[in-house]
């Protein structure tokens, strides 16, 4: 026993993270992490898991009372707001402008709902006169679902325009927040969003596999007039209920991943101290240094117009001729910096360098720009022997 005690922990290279996520971690959620475990119905954690329902309130900007870490990652949270409020046969609209809005296509459609789809070209934020005339065309919808901040192509779309029009057609929206909490603005209350899910591993900058939810009542209210219980049990909102709620005896579920939660609870304390607006202006602000550098080296951003591209991630051209992988993998082995590659149609011609939470620094904005320089204008060390 002593001697497994005394050998080295296997140690992996410690790498500078600027892909779509996960996001570099602070030391102090690391810290977090590595406190030792208590038990997942101590009352020691009882009132964390109250303190990280306030703090998750206070990131997603609302008073909703159903507001917890699912136990899963980013698409975890997605399938529990699509598996809740989804019945077979319920029309849902889905705005498809890149992976996530298909993702979301592709669990209403598990759900054997009536899934009617619009369509923006990969870098455009979701078009509000689309979805006004699809629902003017199917006034029958009752779901309404679309992604804030969309990973895979670095655009931005207008929450509140489109949750104002969803509720005019008296449609319920499940966003996607999972790139944009923390990083750009989001009100979840004032913009009345009415299932909301997100991810840690992005702008919160903590460990991966857990995913903030928050569920108004209209969406309760719906869910409460299912005709069939909710189709998967660990999903079930009903049953996650009465262990997260105050109040309630905080029955047994399943496990909670504790010492994530710590983590997470570390990194809410950190956003909470910077400040929403000082976090979403930092993101802003340290994004708009990348591309003007990003510029100044001949380099095109995807999303031109600025108020539609995300600051979190930045999705730019691959030149022309230039072997897009090679340089991701000579960023990676040379420099230990991470960077993200093109998905679907956009695989092969455009990098995606996020700056999401404690990733958005100065300092890495600097170190990404002078490695893809020396990369780019320089042959690689193999190259030069050969
Ligand atoms: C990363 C991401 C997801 C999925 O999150 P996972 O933690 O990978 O499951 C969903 N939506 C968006 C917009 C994302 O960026």
């Amino acid at each position: 026993m002593e001697n497994v005690v005394s050998l080295p922990i296997k140690t992996l290279p410690i790498r500078t993270l600027m892909g779509p996520g996960p996001s570099e971690i602070h030391p102090r959620v690391l810290t977090a992490l590595a406190q030792p475990a208590i038990g997942h119905l101590d009352p020691a954690f009882v009132s964390l898991m109250d303190e990280v329902k306030d703090l998750l309130r206070y990131a997603f900007q609302t008073e909703n009372r159903l507001t917890f870490p699912v136990s899963g990652p980013g698409s975890a949270g997605m399938e529990t707001c699509f598996t809740n409020i989804v019945e077979a046969g319920d029309k849902v609209v889905v705005a498809r402008n890149g992976v996530f809005g298909q993702r979301m296509e592709e669990m209403a459609t598990r759900l054997r709902a009536d899934v009617v789809t619009i369509d923006d070209e990969w870098g455009q934020p979701v078009d509000p006169e689309k979805l006004e005339a699809a629902l003017k065309a199917n006034p029958d919808a009752k779901v309404v679902s679309f992604v804030h901040a969309e990973t895979s192509t670095g655009a931005l779309s207008d929450a509140r325009t489109l949750a104002g029009i969803a509720q005019r057609y008296d449609c319920l929206t499940i966003v996607d927040t999972v790139t944009s909490l923390v990083g750009s603005p989001l009100y979840v209350d004032e913009w009345g969003l009415d299932a909301v899910y997100s991810g840690a591993q992005k702008c919160l900058s903590s460990v991966a596999g857990i995913a903030p939810v928050t569920v108004g009542e209209r969406a309760l209210k719906k869910i409460s007039q299912r005709s069939e219980p909710v189709g998967t049990w660990f999903h079930d909102l009903g049953l996650i209920d009465s262990y997260w709620s105050e109040g309630s005896k905080r029955a047994y579920h399943h496990t909670a991943p504790v010492n994530s939660i710590f983590a997470l609870a570390e990194s809410l304390r950190m956003v909470r101290q910077e400040g929403l607006e000082k976090s979403w202006e930092r993101h802003r602000h340290i994004a708009e240094r990348l591309v003007e550098g990003l510029r100044a080296m001949g380099l095109q951003m995807l999303v031109e117009e600025s108020g539609a591209r995300l600051g979190q991630l930045n999705v730019v051209k691959v030149p022309d001729g230039v072997d897009e992988a090679a340089i991701r993998a000579r960023l990676l082995n040379e420099d230990n910096l991470e960077i993200g590659a093109g998905l679907g149609p956009l695989a092969g011609k455009v990098w995606r360098i996020g700056l999401m939470g404690h990733s958005c620094r100065m300092e890495n904005v600097e170190r990404v720009l002078a490695c893809l320089k020396r990369a780019l204008n320089e042959p690689s060390q193999s190259q030069a022997i050969s």
